[in-house]
C-alpha cells in the first residue's frame, strides 16, 4: 500500500541574486513499512525534503500526499494535527523542551493535542526504550543516548504512519548510534510503520530496505537494497 507520494517537489528560498534552489522537481513513492536511508552531500536539499514531508515547511511547487491526504490543501488547524499525529519527526540535537522530563517531553504531543494519555502505550515505550527509573529526569540529566530515546519516544507515541528521522545519529558514538537504529528498525518492523531516516553514515544506510540519494535538489539514485 502506497503511504507517500512526493509529486515534483520544489523548493526555492530567498530572491534574486539570493535565491537557492533547495529541492528542483523531487518525485517518489514509498509504499507502508518501507524503511528509506537518504543520502547525499552537506545542502543537497535533504532536511528540507524531509520537512515539506512532515508538514513543516511549505513547498514552492508539487505535491505532497500522506496516506492520500494532500498534506498543504489543509487548513492550519488540520496541518497542525497532522504533524502531531500523522508523522513523528526526530532530529539530530533531539529538540526536547529543557523544562520537561522525559515522560512530559513524550507525552507532549497528546496533551497538545487535548488528549488522554494512553498510559499502557507510555508504559510500554518507556520500556522498548530503556528509560524506566528515568521518568522525571530533565533532558540536561540524560546522556545523549538517552535523550535520543526521548525524542524517539515523543515521535512515536501517537503511533504516526510515517517517522522522518534527520541524522538521528549524528551527535552519538557508534554504540549508541546502532542502539537508536536498532529502536527504529523494531517500530518500523512490529508496527510495519514507515522509517525515512536521513544519514551521513553508510553502515546505517546499508541497514535501509531502500536508499535514495539527493545531489543538488534532485535525485540522482533511487535503489532497493538486495540482501
Ligand atoms: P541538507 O539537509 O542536504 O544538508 P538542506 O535541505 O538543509 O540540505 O539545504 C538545501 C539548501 O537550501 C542549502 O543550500 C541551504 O543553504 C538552503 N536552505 C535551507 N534552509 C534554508 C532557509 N530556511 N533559508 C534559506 N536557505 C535555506
Ligand atoms: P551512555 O552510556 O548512554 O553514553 P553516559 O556514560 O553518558 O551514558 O552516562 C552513564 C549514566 O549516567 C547514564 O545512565 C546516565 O543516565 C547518567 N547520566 C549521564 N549524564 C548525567 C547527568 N548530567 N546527570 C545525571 N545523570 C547523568
Amino acid at each position: 500500500m502506497e503511504i507517500l507520494r512526493v509529486d515534483n517537489l520544489t523548493k526555492t528560498y530567498g530572491e534574486g541574486n539570493n535565491k537557492v534552489n533547495a529541492l528542483d522537481g523531487v518525485s517518489f513513492r514509498v509504499n507502508q513499512g518501507e524503511f528509506v536511508a537518504i543520502i547525499g552531500p552537506s545542502g543537497s536539499g535533504k532536511s528540507t525534503l524531509l520537512h515539506m514531508i512532515g508538514g513543516v515547511d511549505q513547498p514552492s511547487q508539487g505535491k505532497v500526499f500522506v496516506n492520500g491526504k494532500d498534506v498543504y490543501n489543509q487548513t492550519e488547524e488540520q496541518l497542525a494535527i497532522f504533524r502531531r499525529r500523522e508523522v513523528g519527526l526526530i532530529y539530530q540535537f533531539y529538540n526536547l523542551i529543557p523544562v520537561m522530563n522525559v515522560v512530559e517531553n513524550i507525552t507532549l504531543p497528546v496533551l497538545m493535542d487535548g488528549r488522554k494519555v494512553n498510559e499502557d502505550r507510555l508504559s510500554e515505550l518507556l520500556t522498548v526504550l530503556n528509560l524506566n527509573g528515568r521518568e522525571g529526569h530533565l533532558p540536561n540529566q540524560l546522556s545523549g543516548g538517552q535523550q535520543q530515546r526521548v525524542s524517539i519516544g515523543r515521535a512515536l507515541m501517537n503511533a504516526p504512519s510515517i517517522v522522518l528521522a534527520d541524522e538521528p545519529t549524528g551527535n552519538l558514538d557508534s554504540k549508541n548510534s546502532q542502539e537508536i537504529i536498532e529502536l527504529l528498525k523494531l517500530s518500523n518492523k512490529k508496527y510495519n510503520q514507515t522509517l525515512l531516516v536521513i544519514t551521513h553514515d553508510e553502515n546505517i544506510a546499508l541497514q535501509a530496505d531502500r536508499i535514495i540519494a539527493i545531489g543538488d535538489g534532485k535525485i540522482t539514485r533511487d535503489e532497493v537494497i538486495r540482501r
